[in-house]
């Protein structure tokens, strides 16, 4: 093989007249033509002056030309960089020129914001738009339809991903083609992936969820997404009877289970929902058993290490557990201080090693060595544990654990308490600093629609499941948890937000 990730998901397909994406206006574009496509973006690329190894950043719109340009990346041997479309020009300048981006391509209703931080950053500025326009889809339209596939090796680099941020400042993951590759591989296997299938693709393609997850999987197997914009509940459950399987992030289906047009009718010919990038709530896991028959098969990832775990295809999917490593992934539970592997149903820091873990943060080497052991594991910094039976269960994150008077205080287990309470729909408890304890737990809480939250029962019961240190000890209710695109409820927010509560 001369490029074993274009050759493994894109040049397989070439001259495949079978559909690869099925858009909303009823239109669909061929493997062929997609690929066609990609290779007039790779010759667009090349001829600005790309050159193996060079970064391409991109904030655009999600559309079929958007996906093209990460074909046309990994035929050319370019480093894919896409990035969140939320980001303002002051953030998009972190990226750009953190990465060193040769190219960075922006939507072209931004140009005049972005033009100073292209020059800047030294890249070249090109825009793309959602429907055909911009100048690099212009150039792309002239140019021509051969290009000859950059050779790479399975150690070269195919994307930079930066982080979420939930935690603090994005880092930049790099990514390698067997990174990717291998995921890709047993991901078909673990979730039966087949040409057959048509997966309704609603995620952004600017995180690892939508762009690796949903898009590799169908392009290893040849099968089609029906290619939807965005999350838009009417379009999804208009679209669903033409699918076989969706992958969202928990907010997907609680707003689908908000809706009376979801129906087990609607689902019943669907092969799989999956869950991740956020924990998807045991309730949620059970009211969509209850209404369709199915079981959300919930999985854990992030950037850095693609996916890692998933519940099993047949055998039972445990609501509120990312279920088992994938194979080819290890996994262990450390102490977060020595590093020591912690027995069997102790918290502790999860570590994963395999092919699908990335090779470092680009420009951090110390953040890098803190993080990615010598021998090959990762620090994930999410803490869990494995129950008897193997499943792995997460109980958050071990930068939101929260110290109060010398206690370790997981939310999760606090959050599940409080999410039991009549009235709550939802909650977040976070640590804040407290004069006497240190840190205190404060309980964020959301009411269900139309119900009113019955503060003093609430604490009665925190009272009885739970051990005094443990007890929030101030309780508030707001509207709604602050979440990013991904569904991830935003902590530092909350902490900032109620961080003078005791004083
Ligand atoms: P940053 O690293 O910049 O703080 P982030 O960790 O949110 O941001 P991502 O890589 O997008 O960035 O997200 C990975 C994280 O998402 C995981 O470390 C984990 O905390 C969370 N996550 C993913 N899937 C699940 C899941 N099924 N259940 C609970 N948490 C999950
Ligand atoms: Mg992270």
């Amino acid at each position: 093989m001369t490029n074993p990730l274009y050759d493994t998901l894109f040049g397989k397909h070439a001259g495949s007249a079978r559909t690869f994406l099925y858009l909303p206006d009823g239109g669909e574009v061929s493997y062929d033509a997609f690929l066609t496509r990609a290779a007039r973006f790779a010759n667009v690329l090349t001829s600005l002056g790309a050159q193996p190894g060079d970064r391409v950043a991109v904030q655009v719109a999600k559309s079929p030309d958007a996906l093209a340009l990460y074909a046309a990346c990994v035929r050319a041997g370019l480093v894919f960089l896409p990035l969140n479309t939320a980001y303002t020009p002051g953030e998009v300048s972190y990226f750009v020129e953190n990465s060193e981006a040769r190219v960075f391509v922006c939507d072209p209703a931004r140009t005049d914001d972005l033009r100073p931080v292209a020059k800047a950053a030294g890249a070249t500025l090109e825009t793309l738009g959602a429907n055909g326009d911009g100048t690099l889809a212009e150039k792309a339209d002239a140019a021509g339809e051969e290009f000859e596939t950059v050779a790479r090796t399975a150690g070269d680099l195919a994307a930079f991903l930066y982080t979420s941020g939930t935690t603090g400042r994005s880092k930049g993951a790099m990514l390698t083609q067997d990174n990717l590759l291998s995921n890709a591989e047993v991901l078909v296997d673990t979730w039966r992936f087949t040409a057959d299938d048509v997966l309704l693709h609603a995620l952004p393609i600017f995180h690892t969820h939508g762009l690796f997850v949903a898009t590799n999987v169908i392009l290893a197997t040849g099968g089609a997404l029906i290619f939807l914009p965005k999350l838009d509940v009417d379009r999804l459950i208009e679209f669903m009877p033409k699918a076989t399987s969706l992958m969202g992030v928990p907010t997907f289906y609680t707003r689908l289970l908000d809706d009376a047009r979801f129906t087990r009718e609607l689902t019943e010919h669907m092969r799989l929902f999956t869950s991740g990038s956020a924990p998807l709530l045991a309730e949620t896991h059970k009211v969509f058993e209850a209404r369709t028959d199915h079981r959300i098969l919930e999985r854990y990832g992030m950037t850095e290490t693609n996916m890692s775990t998933s519940n099993p295809y047949d055998g039972e999917r445990r609501a509120g557990t990312v279920g088992f490593p994938l194979p080819g992934v290890e996994l262990k539970i450390t102490d977060p201080t020595t590093g020591e592997t912690l027995p069997r149903g102790e918290i502790g820091v999860i570590e994963v090693r395999g092919r699908n873990v990335f090779k470092g943060y680009w420009r951090m080497p110390e953040k890098t060595r803190e993080e990615l052991r010598e021998d090959g594991f990762f620090i994930t910094g999410d803490l869990a544990q494995i129950d008897a039976d193997g499943y792995v269960t997460i109980v958050g994150r071990n930068k939101d654990l929260i110290i109060s008077g010398g206690y370790n205080v997981y939310p999760k287990e606090v959050e599940l308490v409080l999410d039991a309470q009549p009235g709550v729909l939802e909650s977040a408890v976070v640590g804040v600093p407290h004069p006497d304890f240190g840190e205190s737990p404060v309980g964020v809480l959301v009411a269900e629609p139309g119900a009113e939250i019955d503060l003093a029962a609430v604490e009665a019961a925190m009272g009885r499941e739970l051990a005094r240190y443990k007890q929030p000890k101030s309780l508030v209710v707001i509207d709604e948890l602050p979440r990013n695109t991904m569904g991830k409820v935003q902590k530092a927010a909350l902490r900032e937000r109620f961080a003078k509560t005791f004083g």
